[in-house]
Order: C-alpha cells, then sequence, then structure tokens
C-alpha cells in the first residue's frame, strides 16, 4: 500500500509528524506539505505564482502553496506513481459541519479524491494537541481496518474524521455521523494600523446551531470518533423539482 499524506498546519505541525510515525510501517508513506499554516484554505490552486518543493532533514517534502497545491503537483507529475490512499491531517482544530467548506484539511483530500484516490481527512476536536497519540494510535487503526475489508482499491471515496482530544482508553467508537451545522461566524474584528488604516481581522468560526443526534458535533461531544462520508457535488438536489418550476416561470417570462 502506497499512501499520500498532507495536511494544513504545515509540515513542521506535531499532528503531521504523529501521522506519518503512525502509517510509517503500514505502508509505503509519502509527505507533502504546505511551508506555512494553511488554514481555511480549502481547495485554493496557486495559479499566478511558481511553486517550488524541497526536502525537509525529516524526509517530508514541503511545498511553497496550499493543502490542494501540495497534492495536486503530486498527483499530476511529482509523485510518479498512484497512491492507494490520501491521508490528511492530522489537523490542529475541529472540522465539523460548515467547517469542512473552509477547511485546509478536508482541501487535501478532496484534491486526492478529485484525482480519484480513496481519501480520509483526520482532526482532533481541540487546538492544544492533547492526547495527539491517541489519535494517531486510531487513524492507524482505522486505515488497517479499512485495507483489510478491501475498501482501499480503485474507487475513490472522501471522508472527513473528527477525534475527541482523549486518552486512548476513554475514546469512545467510530460513529457515522452526517455534518452538524454552525451559526453564521462571529462579527469582523477590526483595528487600527500604526499608520491609521483600518486592518479587519476574519472573526472566530460560528457557534453550533445543529448538534442533533447523528452529526459529528454530538458525536464527539459523546467522546466518539465522527466518521461523515462527504461528496463535492454543491447541486440541491432536494429542491430541484421547486428550481424546475421557478426558472421555467422565469423564462416564460422572458
Ligand atoms: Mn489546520
Amino acid at each position: 500500500m502506497k499512501i499520500l499524506i498532507s495536511n494544513d498546519d504545515g509540515y513542521q505541525a506535531p499532528g503531521i509528524t504523529a501521522l506519518y510515525e503512525a502509517l510509517r510501517d503500514v505502508a509505503e508513506v509519502e509527505v507533502i506539505a504546505p511551508e506555512q499554516n494553511n488554514s481555511a484554505k480549502s481547495n485554493a490552486l496557486t495559479l499566478h505564482s511558481p511553486l517550488y518543493v524541497h526536502r525537509a532533514s525529516n524526509g517530508f517534502r514541503y511545498v511553497n502553496g496550499t493543502p490542494a497545491d501540495c497534492m495536486h503537483i503530486a498527483l499530476t507529475g511529482l509523485l510518479g506513481y498512484r497512491p492507494d490512499l490520501v491521508v490528511s491531517g492530522i489537523n490542529n482544530g475541529a472540522n465539523m459541519g460548515d467547517d469542512t467548506i473552509y477547511s485546509g484539511t478536508v482541501g487535501a483530500a478532496m484534491e486526492g479524491y478529485l484525482f480519484g484516490v480513496p481519501a480520509i481527512a483526520f482532526s482532533q476536536v481541540e487546538k492544544n494537541w492533547a492526547h495527539l497519540d491517541a489519535a494517531a494510535h486510531k487513524a492507524r487503526e482505522l486505515v488497517l481496518q479499512m485495507s483489510n475489508q478491501k475498501l482501499i482499491g480503485d474507487s475513490a471515496w472522501l471522508l472527513n474524521v473528527n477525534i475527541p482530544n482523549l486518552p486512548l482508553d476513554k475514546l469512545g467508537h467510530v460513529k457515522l455521523c452526517r455534518l452538524g451545522r454552525r451559526h453564521a461566524a462571529e462579527p469582523v474584528i477590526t483595528q487600527t494600523n500604526p499608520r491609521g488604516e483600518t486592518m479587519y481581522w476574519i472573526g472566530a468560526a460560528g457557534a453550533v446551531k445543529d448538534d442533533a443526534d447523528g452529526t459529528d458535533f454530538h458525536a464527539t461531544t459523546q467522546g466518539h470518533i465522527s466518521v461523515t462520508p462527504l461528496k463535492v457535488d454543491l447541486t440541491d438536489h432536494d429542491h430541484l423539482g421547486y428550481w424546475a418550476q421557478t426558472v421555467a416561470r422565469l423564462t416564460a417570462r422572458g
């Protein structure tokens, strides 16, 4: 098995080292990750400046680009082969509900998925790296179980996994979940720079709005590991009928 690893916290983050150490003896593992923190970069690609790849002393390769850049150049030429699995993380903080739209961790995994490779995004729920060893242990266990069940093959899928920051013996079950929802983000924060100009800082993510039973928020609050299969098609399939009538009326009125 060949596994390609990336993240959005940068190649020096504790989470990617933990993931690499957890998987290095179960597969041939390559790490290609951003040089800097790239949180909230989603699937952004760098189109108007060149990308450079360097190798760190530990063997990891790092790129002056986004998580999706890393996977994109890896899968379209740099790697020279198709990996069996793309794994992203372990992220410093939750990627649940609406976070998945913005997440660079999910973006790296999604880029693998878009190129037809099965992919998993791993995140720890809290942002303090507490019990990272337990999260890495669970990531390894999940990859091994999926490999044993022949789920890592030719067909692509995309899983989003969030792991509570708990010691191994306190971690609950792996639970299949849907994404919850957050309220809209907190207000922008404004400050004045030394030249009297206004600076705007993006505010914090919104509080949880839907954490009903069955959501990733609910499962992780109970100490369980949430697993959510994601898709890329943003079409509002539920309302295609409604929009068919509405759009037909618009067209009729010309
Ligand atoms: Mn991150």
